[in-house]
């Protein structure tokens, strides 16, 4: 039996799921994944842009720089008690029992061209961890960068593989109203916060843009009151969830969405500050990298194991890169894993035989770009 099995990167999976740090806290996540890629014989850089490890494995000669990311944070989950348990619920501690794997394996097995740099990324979950690398500069030699993510079982079952997850863009936007105080027995003294963000609510509400191309936008929490029921209420904070398609609408809905806000608040006299607090692109999909994606997939299962495109409302980090990098050649696969109840889900389980096979698949994308 080979020295890589299913048992073997079930075992560090588990050693992973066991260790869950939430974003930018990914203190003993990172020092296992540094220790076992040093061990692999890969120069390793840690707490890059954070908490990040990156490895590097340099065959000598020269040729393109193939980059493996993995992302590592968990989520927090609210107790009854108030207090937040860290569990790995999006399927991150599989990404990196897959990457790790495939690293150690290439490194056993040896590149003949170029270099392979596993990039372990903190922080996706908040969509902060991508930009940290990218202004560490990590990507600035990468020629070509893979990903991947676990999926639900509603979008795939194990033993099948969605070669492209097209990701939306998304943006959360919160809109702080500034209106005036007043008694409430004389409301024409003051400006009611309350009426500007119910105002701004329903002219959002009936922004329309070509209902093909794909897109949303909701409300997702409306704080105000004043101390007294007795006062009018001179402070409101609205915030938006703004998904679409593709980045260019999404460039559209934001200026629309800030236009409504600060139109309002002047036409009641009010005063209004719109703030981006997270941004996600949409994917940008490279069609040669597809096809390569697509190929691993049917040599490794067979072809009907390849599922169409999907699409998923859902934001993904790893868009930066594309985005901010548009000569690195990226591919996003979607494993299939028999995932249930859901991503996110605290009770999230899927069949650990993914993890081997995802593994598999990376390992024939590098060799085939690295042509061995
Ligand atoms: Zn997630
Ligand atoms: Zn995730």
């Amino acid at each position: 039996m080979s020295e890589f099995n299913d048992t073997t990167i079930t075992q560090l999976w588990e050693t992973l799921h066991a260790m869950p740090e939430p974003a930018f806290h990914e203190f003993k996540t990172s020092a296992f994944l540094a220790q076992e890629l040093v061990k692999a014989g890969f120069s390793v850089q840690t707490n890059v842009g954070g908490t990040g490890v990156i490895g590097v494995l340099d065959s000598g000669h020269p040729g393109p720089v193939v980059g493996l990311r993995s992302d590592m944070d968990c989520l927090l989950f609210k107790q009854d008690d108030g207090s937040q348990k860290p569990i790995h619920a999006c399927g991150h501690d599989g990404h990196m029992a897959i990457v790790l794997t495939t690293a150690q394996r290439l490194a056993k097995q040896g590149i003949k061209y170029g270099k392979l740099k596993i990039i372990f990324q903190p922080a996706e979950e908040i969509g902060a961890g991508a930009k940290a690398l990218l202004d560490e500069g990590v990507l600035d030699d990468v020629d070509f960068l893979f990903g991947l993510h676990l999926m639900p079982k509603s979008m795939a079952h194990l033993g099948e593989v969605i070669p492209c997850v097209r990701w939306t863009a998304c943006h959360l936007l919160t809109a702080s109203i500034e209106g005036r105080a007043a008694h409430g027995s004389r409301p024409h003294e003051g400006i009611n916060a309350i009426d500007v963000g119910a105002t701004i609510i329903s002219a959002v509400n009936a922004i329309h843009m070509d209902p093909l191309s794909g897109w949303s936008v909701k409300p997702t929490r409306f704080i105000a009151g004043a101390s007294s029921v007795n006062t009018i209420c001179d402070k409101a904070e609205v915030s938006f969830d703004l998904r679409s398609l593709s980045n260019k609408d999404m460039l559209v809905l934001v200026a629309k969405v800030s236009n409504i806000i600060e139109t309002t608040a002047q036409m009641y006299g009010a005063k209004a500050k719109v703030e981006i607090i997270g941004t996600c692109p949409a994917s940008v999909i490279n069609e040669e990298m597809l096809a390569l994606t697509k190929e691993a997939i049917v040599a490794e299962l067979d072809s009907g194991a390849v599922l169409p495109n999907k699409t998923t409302t859902v934001g993904e980090d790893f868009n930066f890169y594309p985005l901010e990098k548009p000569n690195i050649k990226t591919a996003f696969f979607g494993l299939g894993a028999n995932l249930v109840p859901g991503l996110h889900d605290p009770n999230m389980h899927f069949d650990h035989k993914a993890l081997m096979l995802g593994s598999n698949i990376l390992l024939r994308m590098v060799n085939q770009t690295l042509k061995l």
